[in-house]
Parts: C-alpha cells; sequence; structure tokens
C-alpha cells in the first residue's frame, strides 16, 4: 500500500512514529525488513529560516529525527543528549537572535546542510542525503525546492510590520494578535520533484494532527499540491480536542484566519472537498460536517500504543471510504 503524509513537526512527527508501528514497518521490526508498505511524507517548509547562515528546516529536521530515533523525546524537537556551547558562544560574540535553540549536535546536521547549499544541490536533495544517515523508514519530501516562508503580521507600539513566523512563534510565543499570515513566495513555488507523482500514485492520503494554518495549510498553499490532493481519499485527525489545541499555540494561528478553534471548524476550513474523513476526539464526538465522514475515537498520542491505534483508526476510515481492498 502506498500512504502519502502532508506532515508538520511534531504531531506530524509523532502520528508518522504510529503509522509506521500500525503498517509493521516499525524500525523494531528491522529496519531492512522488506515491506510491502511506502509511506511518503510531503514536509512543510514553511517554517525555514536562515539564521547565523545556516539554513534552518524545523519540520523536516522534527520528522527525521523522531523516526530515526534521534529526537530529544520530552522536548518533542531537536537533538537528544543536546548541549548548547555553540549557542553560548555566539551570544558571546553577541550574535543575534538569541532566542532560538540550536543545540550542538543539531548544528552539525546544518553545517552539512549549507554546504550541500552552497555545492548547488536542492533541498530534496540535502534531506535525501541527511535521511542516509537516519533511516526514517519513509520517504521524506520537502513540499517545495523553492523559499518559501511564512510570515505574520503583527502591530504593537512598534507600528504594523511583518515578522517571521519563527520570531512570533518563538520569541513573541504567538502573544503579539496577528492580522494576517503569509506564505512568502508560496504563489509561485512549484512541488518537489516527486511530491506530484507521490500523490498521483497514493493509495490513500493521510492528514496527521498537524497545525492546520503553519503545517498543514503551508503544504496546501504550493500551487499544484492541494489541486492533486482533492483527487485522492483524504482522512485527517483533529489536531484540536474540545477546542483547543494539544500542545503548542495553533489556535493563535487559526484566529488570524478567521476559523474557530474546533475540530470542525477546522474541517469546514480544509474542505469537503479535500476531506473525506475527519477523526475527531471521543471529547467532540456528535461533531458534523457536510459533505466529510466523522468518527470519534480517543486523540491523545500519548504512548506507542494509543499513536499506533489512532494511525490504525485513521488508515482504516480510509480504506472504508476507498471502497476497496488495496491492503
Ligand atoms: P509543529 O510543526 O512542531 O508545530 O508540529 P505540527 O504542525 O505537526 O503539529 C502541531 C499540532 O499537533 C498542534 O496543533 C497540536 O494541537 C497537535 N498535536 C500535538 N500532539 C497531539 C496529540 O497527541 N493528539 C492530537 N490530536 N493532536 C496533537
Ligand atoms: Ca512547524
Amino acid at each position: 500500500m502506498r500512504i502519502v503524509v502532508p506532515a508538520g513537526g511534531i504531531g506530524g512527527a509523532r502520528f508518522l512514529r504510529g503509522l509506521k508501528a500500525a503498517l509493521g514497518t516499525d524500525a523494531s521490526t528491522g529496519p531492512d525488513q522488506a515491506t510491502d508498505h511506502e509511506i511518503t511524507v510531503i514536509g512543510n517548509t514553511g517554517d525555514d529560516i536562515t539564521l547565523f547562515g545556516l539554513r534552518i528546516c524545523p519540520d523536516l529536521d522534527t520528522v527525521m529525527y523522531t523516526l530515526g530515533g534521534g529526537i530529544n523525546e520530552e522536548q518533542g524537537w531537536g537533538r537528544t543528549d543536546e548541549t548548547f556551547t555553540v549557542k553560548e558562544e555566539l551570544a558571546a560574540y553577541g550574535m543575534k537572535p538569541t532566542w532560538f535553540g540550536l543545540g550542538d549536535r543539531d548544528t552539525a546536521t546544518h553545517i552539512v546542510r549549507a554546504q550541500m547549499i552552497a555545492a548547488g544541490f536542492p533541498l530534496s536533495a540535502i534531506t535525501e542525503a541527511l535521511c542516509d544517515r537516519w533511516k526514517p523508514g519513509v520517504r521524506l519530501l520537502p513540499m517545495t525546492d523553492d523559499q518559501v516562508e511564512t510570515h505574520v503580521v503583527v502591530e504593537d507600539e512598534q507600528g504594523r510590520r511583518a515578522i517571521h513566523f519563527q520570531e512570533w512563534w518563538i520569541k513573541h510565543r504567538a502573544a503579539l494578535p496577528a492580522a494576517e499570515i503569509i506564505g512568502m513566495g508560496a504563489d509561485t513555488a512549484k512541488p518537489a520533484p516527486g511530491v506530484l507523482r507521490a500523490i498521483a500514485d497514493a493509495d490513500v492520503i493521510l492528514l496527521p494532527p498537524s497545525n492546520p494554518v503553519v503545517s498543514v495549510g503551508s503544504i496546501l498553499g504550493v500551487p499544484g499540491i492541494r489541486e492533486a490532493l482533492v483527487d485522492k481519499t483524504v482522512v485527517g485527525v483533529s489536531p484540536i480536542i474540545g477546542g483547543a489545541p494539544v500542545r503548542g499555540m495553533a489556535d493563535a494561528c487559526l484566529t488570524a484566519i478567521g476559523v474557530e478553534t474546533s475540530a470542525r471548524a477546522v474541517a469546514e476550513h480544509l474542505g469537503s472537498d479535500l476531506l473525506d474523513g475527519w477523526l475527531v476526539d471521543d471529547a467532540d464526538a456528535g461533531t458534523e460536517v457536510d459533505g466529510i465522514e466523522v468518527r470519534s475515537r480517543p486523540l491523545y498520542m500519548n504512548d506507542a500504543e494509543t499513536t499506533e491505534a489512532l494511525a490504525r483508526a485513521a488508515l482504516d476510515l480510509a480504506l472504508e471510504l476507498r471502497g476497496d481492498e488495496v491492503r
């Protein structure tokens, strides 16, 4: 079976780990174990930023480290056993910004990426090279090789201005009210090599509980990707439970684009042309959305078992809605 998963960072990566387990492509069965299943991840690059001369791709790296066994589990991002000597040394030079936590181990990843960028490789090839080490057990493709950066229009005593998403999210903890969220460069971006092919070849598409605005929304904002997805059987998992995000500040993003923070409103925003099925938490049982099959399940990815069960439920619903046997 071929499955395509458009994914952000933490929510996407954890869901993917459950999906690998549900399909038996988990690392515990051996990384080289042949299976009939292929997972292609379309990773969000809208969060990418250049700092200290290094191109940083938080969501691609979160997926790669999580599935490759290198993630800091408590945090959900960054490397395990991380130290921050480089960050302290940069601060001693007065280098800004100081709000971004780039660890020492993580810096090595970024030096590899910087070197390959300087040698002229596109992000898709660089991601593939980094994954040679991490063996995430999925094909990880960036949504685009072109530069797309999410900016947030904010207004405070310094006036109305656009700042990079990372500055708004990390430095301001999304507390500065956002008037607008813009995907800079999105309108002229092209899907990365392999993205449209993977969608066309997919049996089902699963949308993990990633941020619906700055993760899933950014991927859908690359011209051609949403159009390709609407032809497929698509099942999504709500990142919103009982009117609040499970972690992070997705509510601030939804408010900025005028969408209520509820499982129903997010499904309506994604649209019944795109979504065939939608999983909501048991706390939101009874949710109805025109044109979308809604089911309730426990949606908290608390541990390996609950995460695997959630991924299996999404897959089962997709296969049911697809109406034939591909397994
Ligand atoms: P980011 O790029 O690291 O912010 O990660 P994503 O965009 O992939 O995912 C962030 C979203 O995941 C947030 O909106 C959370 O509400 C959601 N999320 C995180 N953990 C869980 C969980 O256990 N269950 C569900 N349903 N959603 C979750
Ligand atoms: Ca992200």
